[in-house]
This record gives C-alpha cells, structure tokens and sequence, in this order.
C-alpha cells in the first residue's frame, strides 16, 4: 500500500518567505526522508517523545510544582508557547510545524524550580563558564538525549535548533559553528524562531497573571493599575456588571491575548509587505520582521515590569526561591565532592568531561525528584 505523501496542499500555502524543509540546511548526521512526514513534523515529534520533554511537567514555571495542581508547569506553558506560536504562523502563511517544534523545545533546559534553580545553578558553575537554561536547551537536543544507536541527540534540523537558541554569549557562538554565526554577524534567526520567541512573551505574560490570581499574590485591583488588564475589565464590567471574579479574570486574560495576538499579525503583516523578502534565507538579513507595533510594545513592557515587581518579586515568591536555591546549591555541592553519590551513568560521564555532567544531572530533574535527592542526601 502506498502511504500518502506529506500534504503537498499546504506546501503550495505557505508565503515564499516560510520556511520549507526541502530548502533547510539539514540535521548534522544524514537520515533517510520519512515516508509521510516532513523534516520538521520530525522535529516536533522528536522533541515530544523525548525525555526532557515529559520531565517538564514536573519542573516549576512561577509556582512550585507540588503547591497546586491548577498553576502551570513547564509542559502546560510550552503547549500554550505551541498554541499561540501555530496560530500567529497560520496566520502569516508560515511553517507551523517548525514553529511549533521549537516552542515544544525552548525549555527543555530548564533546571527545577525554575529561574531561582538557573540562577544557583549558574553560580555553582561560574569557574566551568556558568549555566543558561536556554543553551542547556540546545545542549539537551543535541547531546544529552540518548535515544539514537548512531548519535547523541535527537538530531535535529538545523532551523529548530536555530530556534531554540534564542540568545547566546560570542565566546559561546564560536563553538557552535553555523549555528553561532548569527550572534557573531548580527542577523535574524526564521521567522517561526521569531514567532516562537514571542509567542513565550505573550503566553507566560498572559499565564502568569492569570496564575498570580489564583495564587491570591496578586490582586485584580492592583492589575486594574495596569494598561493591558485594566481596558478590557472596564469593558466586561460594562457588559456584565455583577460577573463573578473568576470568569471576569478568564475573559479579561483571553482579551489580553487576543489583543496582544492581533497586534503582533498585524505589525507583522505590515513589516513583511514592506520588506518583502525574496524567501526564507532573506529574512536572516533583515530587521526582525515578526515584532508587536510601537503602540503595543509599552503596553506589554508594563505588564512584564508589573509582574517583575508584584509577583516573582512578592516575598512569598521570594522565600521559596530562596529554599530552592539552598537545595540546588546543596546537590551541587554532594556531588562535587563525591560524583559516586550519581546514579552509575552521570556518575561515568563525571569521569569523561568533569564537573558539566552535574550540572546537566541537575538540571534534567524534576522539582520533586530534587527535593527527594536533597532530602536522601542531607536528611
Ligand atoms: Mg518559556
């Protein structure tokens, strides 16, 4: 029987600037084509079969994991980055399954406990170049899944891996070859690695207020004092005077992304007319052609300054960061000085590059797998 093709309907849909993977620039280890899916579609589904992709349910995105089970975790945000990022490609005639590819992935270096994790992390590495949640998540795609008899990696292609990589230092670019060139030349990554990186703003801007609520840290009061929130309340207060807070917070979030959304198509809409780039290798020479309107961009730099303040700097926030920094240090420090206290295989990799494989032990654990290994080694 003959399998059907990739969908040649949507190929012939997509604008000349999307990308296509019969014009990418490949995965470093040569593969046979796949009979009925396309190299990116590849990419998505390696990334969510893959292990560091499950362990994001259990790693901390604002709230600690195990303090309710209706805040976000890792896995719930990287599927609205997905949502929002597939939509706004739709939209623009460009690659969704590249654009969702790399939303699945952006996190997938994220240690436990989320910043405060990166941030103890970081410091515990600083004399072996420290740690960044966002290379570690290349490094976890490219070396650290072990899933392949003939490489390390999930090999992918070189635009998700492009993606993926959102910022990165110079001393770090030179080692990364193509990959680097960008950081080192200026240059833009595709237009879906564009959409995906905003597509994180809009969905952990969004969530995290929506989240902050439901964790009584923050106020619709105090948001009322900020521009995004507070137009799209006044105008359900309107429509629906005695709306209860719940469905006033859910219908007010669901404008904001809205709104947020559709300042971003159409921006963006405008921005490539104006440009319009010969095709997908183009759009690297150009300014950022996926960008919110001058209008927009104060609007959401309030809400991310509101959040900063109110929320991942509440005391509350605070204190629990604080706890999981110690902890972090603490593993760090247990198997600095006995790599033997790793499971045989970090322990073996320890032996062949050093202190790195701690480093990438700890940040491929789960909130509650670290608490339970700080609790097994101290006490
Ligand atoms: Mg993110």
């Amino acid at each position: 029987m003959n399998l059907p093709g990739p969908d040649p309907r949507e190929t012939r849909a997509l604008a000349p600037w999307a990308a296509r993977p019969a014009r990418g620039r490949g995965r470093v280890h040569a593969e046979p084509a796949a009979a009925t899916r396309d190299d990116y579609q590849r990419d998505r589904d390696r990334i969510v079969h893959s292990n560091a992709f499950r362990r994001l349910e259990y790693k901390t995105q604002v709230f600690l994991n195990h303090e309710g089970d209706m805040f976000r975790t890792r896995l719930t945000h990287s599927l609205e980055v997905a949502q929002i990022g597939r939509s706004i490609a739709r939209a623009l005639r460009l690659n969704e399954d590249l654009c969702e590819a790399i939303a699945l992935a952006h996190d997938l270096g994220h240690t436990p406990f989320g910043h405060a994790g990166q941030d103890a992390l970081n410091a515990c590495m600083a004399e072996q170049g420290g740690f960044e949640h966002n290379l570690q998540s290349l490094r976890v795609v490219d070396a650290l899944e072990q899933r392949y008899a003939e490489f390390d990696g999930l090999n992918l292609t070189f635009e998700t891996r492009e993606g993926i990589l959102k910022h990165c230092p110079a001393s770090h670019a030179r080692t990364l070859g193509a990959l680097g060139e960008r950081f080192l030349r200026g240059g833009q990554p595709s237009l879906e690695a564009q959409i995906a990186n905003l597509a994180d703003e809009i969905a952990y801007g969004n969530h995290d207020v929506d989240d902050g609520l439901r964790s009584g840290l923050v106020s619709v009061a105090q948001l009322r004092g900020v521009d995004l929130f507070a137009k799209h309340a006044a105008a359900l207060d309107a429509r629906h005077p005695r709306l209860d807070e719940r469905r006033l917070i859910a219908e007010t979030v669901r404008a904001m992304i809205n709104e947020q959304v559709t300042d971003l198509l159409r921006e963006s809409a405008h921005r490539i007319a104006d440009a319009c780039p010969a095709d997908e290798r183009a759009v690297r020479s150009l300014p950022a052609l996926i960008a919110f309107s001058d209008a927009m961009r104060p609007r959401v730099a309030e809400l991310r300054r509101f959040l900063m303040q109110a929320l991942y700097r509440h005391p509350a926030v605070l204190e629990r960061m604080g706890e999981a920094k110690r902890m972090i240090r603490a593993l760090h420090a247990a198997y600095l000085a006995n790599p033997g206290r790793m499971p045989a295989a970090h322990h073996r990799r320890c032996d062949e590059i050093g202190p790195r494989a701690i480093a990438d032990y700890i940040a491929g654990m789960t909130d509650r797998y670290a608490i339970s290994e700080y609790h097994r080694l101290h006490g």
